[in-house]
């Protein structure tokens, strides 16, 4: 069918709100195009098919009524079978926006001129959309990464295999992972689009997977030698995840991308592990719900001026580093730039005229480079050379010697990433390509190159040369017109284009008369006729060839130019990941520099010394009080007591802060911070994401307990927040002690645990390396002055009647709770708790001895139990009396 027939379609049925379909014969399944079409979505049946019929992408059955459900189109009915439409022309939009919320679509192309077809015009799949594979930027985020994982158990269940690549920049990584907690972990910190599991995947797979779209693919696609990688280090399963990502890029780009990075393979504990609730509970990248984005540790340090910078500042973020040498090089930097405010401002201006080259570099190997990306890629290219010359002046002055405590040994001697990463810029391709290119297109191109007008003048002779000839036919056709009006005598005629009849001589009705028989009439308006000459036909037919030639020409040069760049994507994306970490750098720096953070000095001993300690992202809400964290060696756990709305989770918070920024190779927001490198950061503060509906409090809380006692070592840091919240008083203290006591003694993390519960404060008295502090208060008659300062010891009495008070509860409320809680105190019940450890002389709990469930205590070998079984244990005899 005719696109315009097509379009008149259309528009009726807007206008009529009732499609009148001429070719809805074709429309029942028997007929040959909807044979074609049932063959297709046969071949993709979990993707929506684009059919592409004349000047629209038709879909039908049910896919037309997703796409009318996601895509606000009208949903048509023919012969009973539901169908929707949307133009070729705006086909990208549309098909962003099912990707975005998470479908796939194949695109069916017609692959002849429908004119010229004879019979059923032949179709092809030219390609299939997939969310973890779109590279679109309207699909992607301009801050974030945008992955396509994939995941596989090896055959004995012992190694996980992780692959995951954006293909969008190219980064490609492979990882084992040791269980499927630390998998969904990391699934949980890249936030991948898709993931791709074997056909033969388990069900524990796909509960890992979370509610992310699952794709399945053969397992004869997982080979570990389809991965092209050649480090020893990589583990089989995480090889063959590999292999089935770059099988199924291929597949569904119809082409290998020319920008995919060499597969890296990430090393075990190059990482701080950060689990999925410490990532959400500290707001690394991501605020709680109801947060606002500001509320962010990204959002704080992001001063970055590149997309790529952005990116590469959120990737660090949730993977800050363990070896000391590469965090202290990157201190270096930082402190250059913090110090040289001159050449940190000149980099964040060369830094502001680089576009997105990561993602624009990941185009051009994709086939996709636009007009406008070769521009914009071009003038990141020129902008390199700025870059560099904003670091030529950079005083690497010596820095001023720190205040250091406790005799941390100094940092090592690192070479200078900055004076390497400014060597790293003067490849002289880049410039030359920059160059080179530079004069290619005119500034603002039109979005297709076959809209034509894109090549300056003056890139191709060749081209000049026949835009001259196109123009001396125009310049023709406007002699002809005034020829024609002088042989006429019509000094109204006209000659116009239109693009269904081409060329026309119009004559307005009053003249019709004086009009010559060699006009052939082509078409009828209601004042005026148009029609055609020889003449006028010869013209046309010149005109059509030269515009045809030249939008080839166009086309061969803009393809010739883009496979000239192509052969210089590696170079490209060397200079890109240069690019990205100077743009963190001088972020970093601007902040430091801003907020007056300062240099952290990392520790061997497990010891750390915090002086005027902030929250980096509260500090730049309200007023701060500022706090000292010191454990020296031989103090491990902090047990921080002190009334709601004190400042306790603030101080955990801060505290992790400080580590992860440290460690990730920033400064940190204090006066001084002398920090032991960690392996691991748990935090189990405020409420969590991961509370989900189902899971009750207290069996979550004891779920997480029970990891971190797992995976804590010595190295880690550990923060722990009003453990035991979640069940009655007695079991809230009695796990919080036995969890802190086997902290304490065996696993000697450094920790911090923050609780309401006073007795827990008891255990400073039994092990050396528990030390109490408190956030002070000052009590005003009834009411309570927050002081937010962290003070030795521990705090006297409990507060939560005045936060109740300050909440507005009413008075009669709050007596009625002072009473109790003065009964409760002189009855002594409170403070008998925590005397002996564990807590067990504890009054009766029940009536009677004959209880189910004190039976089963009495079973119970302590002496035998591991602080897991106990854990476990005690829900299970808290669920018994329950039932
Ligand atoms: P807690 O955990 O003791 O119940 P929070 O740590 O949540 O209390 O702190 C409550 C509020 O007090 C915070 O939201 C913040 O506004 C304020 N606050 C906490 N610590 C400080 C501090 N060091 N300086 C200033 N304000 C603080």
């Amino acid at each position: 069918m005719s696109s315009r027939s097509k379009a008149q379609v259309r528009s009726l049925q807007a206008s009529v709100g009732h499609p009148i379909l001429p070719f809805m014969s074709e429309i029942s399944a028997s007929s040959p195009m909807m044979k074609q079409y049932l063959r297709f979505k046969a071949e993709h049946p979990d993707a929506i098919l684009f059919f592409h019929l004349g000047d629209f992408y038709e879909v039908f059955f049910e896919d037309a009524a997703t796409v009318a459900k996601e895509l606000d189109v009208v949903l048509t009915s023919r012969n009973g079978h539901p169908m929707a439409g949307v133009p070729v022309r705006r086909g990208e939009v549309y098909v962003a926006q099912l990707l975005r919320r998470g479908y796939k679509v194949a695109v069916c192309q017609q692959v002849e001129d429908p004119k010229k077809a004879t019979g059923l015009v032949r179709r092809e799949i030219v390609r299939v959309l997939t969310p973890g594979t779109a590279i679109d930027d309207a699909v992607l985020d301009a801050g974030s990464n945008h992955y396509l994982a994939a995941v596989l158990e090896s055959r004995s269940a012992r190694e996980i295999g992780l692959a995951y690549l954006d293909l969008s920049t190219g980064e490609f990584v492979a990882a084992s992972m040791g269980s499927l907690e630390a998998l969904r972990g990391e699934l949980e910190r890249l936030g991948p689009a898709e993931v791709l599991l074997p056909v033969s995947g388990s069900e524990a797979l796909v509960r890992a997977a979370g509610d992310r779209l699952v794709t399945r693919r053969a397992d004869a696609e997982w080979t570990a030698e389809g991965a092209e990688c050649r480090d020893p280090t990589a583990g089989e399963a995480a090889l063959q995840a590999a292999a089935a990502i770059l099988a199924y890029v291929r597949e569904t780009q119809g082409q290998s991308p020319g920008h995919l990075r060499p597969l890296r393979v990430l090393g075990i504990a190059q990482c701080v592990d950060l689990d999925a609730f410490t990532v959400s509970s500290l707001e690394l990248v991501r605020p709680l719900r109801d947060g606002k984005a500001s509320g962010t540790l990204l959002h704080v340090l992001d001063r970055t001026m590149t997309p790529l910078g952005r990116r590469l500042l959120r990737r660090r973020l949730l993977a800050p580093l363990t070896d000391r040498s590469s965090i202290e090089r990157r201190l270096d930097a930082i402190g250059t730039l913090v110090r040289d405010v001159r050449s940190r401002e000149a980099l964040r201006a060369a830094l502001s005229d680089v576009h997105d080259a990561e993602r624009l570099v990941g185009k051009l190997g994709a086939g996709r480079l636009r007009p406008l990306d070769l521009v914009l890629l071009t003038r990141s290219l020129a902008a390199i050379d700025v870059v560099a010359q904003a670091l030529t002046g950079v005083a690497s002055a010596p820095e001023p010697a720190q205040p250091t405590l406790e005799s941390p040994s100094p940092p090592p001697a690192a070479d200078d990433l900055l004076a390497s990463l400014r060597n790293a810029l003067g490849q002289p391709v880049l410039a030359a390509q920059a160059r080179r290119f530079a004069s290619l297109l005119v500034d603002q191109p039109p979005a297709e190159i076959r809209d034509g007008g894109a090549i300056r003048d003056g890139w191709s002779q060749d081209l000049d040369a026949m835009r001259l000839e196109l123009a001396a036919l125009r310049d023709r056709l406007t002699r002809l017109e005034s020829e024609e009006r002088t042989r006429t005598g019509i000094a109204s005629l006209k000659v116009g284009y239109n693009r269904v009849f081409g060329y026309y001589l119009e004559v307005t009705r009053p003249h019709l008369s004086k009009v010559p028989p060699d006009y052939v009439r082509r078409q009828t308006l209601a004042n005026a006729e148009r029609f055609v000459t020889e003449e006028l036909k010869t013209f046309e037919g010149r005109i059509a060839a030269m515009e045809e030639k030249i939008l080839a020409l166009e086309a061969d040069l803009f393809d010739a130019a883009v496979l000239e760049l192509r052969a210089s994507i590696p170079e490209f994306q060397a200079a890109t990941d240069v690019l990205a970490e100077l743009d963190v750098l001088q972020s970093l720096a601007d902040v430091a520099h801003r907020q007056r953070y300062v240099r952290p000095t990392f520790t061997t001993e497990p010891a750390l010394d915090v002086r005027g300690g902030r929250h980096p992202v509260v500090e730049r809400r309200e007023e701060f009080v500022p706090n000292d964290l010191v454990l020296p060696e031989g103090k491990d756990l902090v047990v921080l007591t002190g009334p709601n709305m004190a400042g306790k989770s603030v101080f955990l918070r801060q505290t992790a802060l400080h580590c992860i920024m440290a460690q990730l190779g920033s400064f940190v927001p204090a006066d001084r911070a002398v920090l032991p490198l960690v392996d691991r950061v748990f935090a189990r503060v405020g409420a969590s994401d991961m509370l989900a509906a189902g899971v009750s409090t207290f069996m979550m809380e004891m779920l997480e307990t029970a990891s971190i006692l797992d995976h804590a070592t010595s190295r880690s840091l550990i923060l722990f927040d009003e453990m035991g919240r979640g069940t009655s008083t007695f079991d809230g203290v009695s796990i919080a002690w036995a969890v802190a006591e086997h902290l304490a003694r065996h696993v000697r993390a450094k920790t911090l645990f923050a609780t309401h519960y006073q007795e827990l404060t008891r255990l400073a008295d039994e092990l050396p390396n528990v030390v109490n502090l408190h956030v002070a208060v000052r009590e005003l008659g009834k009411d309570v002055v927050f002081l937010h300062r962290v003070e030795p010891g521990t705090a006297a009495g409990s507060y939560g009647v005045h936060v109740a008070r300050l909440a507005g509860l009413p008075d009669a409320v709050t007596q009625a709770a002072d009473r109790v809680l003065d009964g409760l105190l002189a009855e002594g019940r409170l403070s008998q708790i925590g005397a002996s450890a564990p807590p067990v002389a504890i009054p009766p709990l029940f009536g009677t001895d004959e209880h189910p469930v004190l039976k089963a205590l009495r079973k119970i070998d302590v002496e035998r139990l591991t602080p897991i079984e106990a854990l476990q244990k005690l829900d299970q005899l808290r669920r018994q009396l329950d039932a």
